[in-house]
């Protein structure tokens, strides 16, 4: 009899770590993404505001699972899941499974005004940050040549939608690159009279964290010169500014961080899905009544607390690793174990020497000594590309004994 067949969908934090759980366990795992690569997510903004290369956040999945004789990856997009089957349908052909595990993450979404996604860009994968940074250095580049000032104003007016840490950390990045980067590289306009206004619908930035960090993070950014606009929801985006109750800004160039849902693969799962399309899982990550089929990570809806294990790096691992054990334990025939979420706090980084970090017991920290020269030490034949400054995004990954970098060094910053 042939080894059992582990599926996994989605190569990001959670499959990823699954594939690397069952590296030694007598099954066949076949990895499908997508993409052929990993993404380090926690940077792409850093991809977005010109401070990384794409290479720099995106390595080869068959490279790190290259020494895992019983995995095999496959670049693919899942169309659907029939499990009655217990089949994956992809665009191009099917996979049969004797184990699944869903880890095929979030997308975004504009709750319910997708027209808007044309003129606010979100920020998910390589190909957005891409775009984005276009969009960026073109504003420069056409602020440079016209003649009209409010033109020139609406060029360099960016818009970030959303006080999250993504839009939190795309906004300190952005006022940076105009301010310091770019400060004596124009000779038409000032870039330091660039501006950056950070929209949040709800009543302050960093919902998620204490209230403390949250107005400490305020305080940084507006002394970076970020105008923080706080309890006005947006009413309308086109393509020549943003919409709010009480105020027009014309902008070139207004970004998405407000809000991911649940990939829609989980909705061919016929299980019940909670607000954001997650599944609501049973204790041990499998979806009820199908023993064999885990969902995790950014798709699953795991009770925590008052709520939900948050949408993190730190919760996708940790299931993976769960999912990965508690296939080994079927293939001995023992029971699945609930999984149990261990929280290790949040983190948002502005600019490059400031972050405020929520570090469960260990409290709460705002500091430019939270800052850190994170370097990557590629494995194999992968040279580091470059020292990167990384300001803590990742934290919560290195703590967690993040897959990817494979190997970092932290040093507090001298
Ligand atoms: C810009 C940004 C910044 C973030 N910053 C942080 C941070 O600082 N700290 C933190 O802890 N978390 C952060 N997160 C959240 C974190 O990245 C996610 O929680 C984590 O990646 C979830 O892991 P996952 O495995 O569920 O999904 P992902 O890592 O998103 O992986 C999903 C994978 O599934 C693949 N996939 C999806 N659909 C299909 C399909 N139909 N067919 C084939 N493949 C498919 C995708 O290509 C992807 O590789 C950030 C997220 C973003 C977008």
């Amino acid at each position: 009899m042939s080894a059992p067949h582990v599926v996994i969908l989605g190569g990001g934090f959670g499959g990823l770590q699954a594939a690397r759980g069952l590296a030694h366990a007598p099954v066949r795992v076949t990895l499908v993404d997508q993409n052929n690569h990993h993404l380090f997510q926690p940077l792409l903004y850093q991809v977005a505001t010109a401070g990384l290369a794409v290479t720099d956040i995106a390595v080869p999945l068959r490279h790190i699972v290259r020494a895992q004789a019983n995995t095999t990856v496959l670049l693919a997009r899942v169309k659907e899941l029939d499990v009655a089957r217990r089949a994956v349908v992809l665009e191009d052909g099917e996979l049969a499974y004797d184990h699944l595990i869903v880890a095929t993450g979030a997308v975004g979404t504009w709750f319910g005004h997708e027209e808007w996604a044309e003129h606010a860009l979100a920020l998910k994968d390589c190909r957005d940050a891409l775009e984005i940074r276009s969009r960026i250095l073109l504003a420069f580049e056409a602020a440079e040549r016209t003649d009209d000032e409010a033109e020139r104003a609406r060029l360099l007016t960016f818009v970030v939608i959303g006080g999250g840490p993504t839009g939190v950390e795309l906004a300190g990045a952005l006022v940076e690159i105009a301010h310091v980067t770019l400060a004596k590289d124009f000779r038409r306009f000032e870039p330091g009279s660039t501006r950056v206004v950070l929209v949040e619908g709800g009543p302050r930035v960093l919902g998620a964290f204490p209230a403390e960090l949250a107005e400490s993070a305020t305080q940084r950014l507006e002394g970076m010169g970020v105008r923080v606009v706080t309890g006005k929801p947006v009413t309308n985006i086109d393509a020549s500014g943003v919409e709010l109750a009480d105020e027009r800004i014309p902008s070139a160039t207004v970004l998405w961080a407000a809000g991911v849902r649940a990939s829609p693969l989980t909705h061919s799962l016929g299980a019940e899905l909670d607000r954001g399309g997650r599944v609501r899982v049973a204790p041990d990550l499998s979806v009820p009544g199908h023993a064999e089929i885990m969902v995790i990570g950014d798709a699953a809806a795991v009770p925590w607390r008052d709520g939900t294990v948050p949408g993190m790096c730190p919760g996708a691992l940790q299931m993976g690793r769960h999912a990965a054990l508690n296939v080994v334990r079927a293939t001995h025939g023992e029971a699945p174990l609930p999984f149990v979420y261990r929280d290790k706090g949040s983190l948002a980084t502005i600019g490059r020497s400031f972050a405020v970090a929520a570090l469960g017991k260990l409290g709460h920290r705002k500091s430019k000594r939270m800052t850190f020269r994170a370097v990557p030490v590629l494995q194999g034949d992968r040279r580091p590309s470059s020292a990167v400054w990384v300001v803590g995004s990742s934290l919560g990954g290195v703590f967690e004994g993040c897959s990817w970098p494979p190997v970092v060094q932290w040093r507090p910053d001298p």
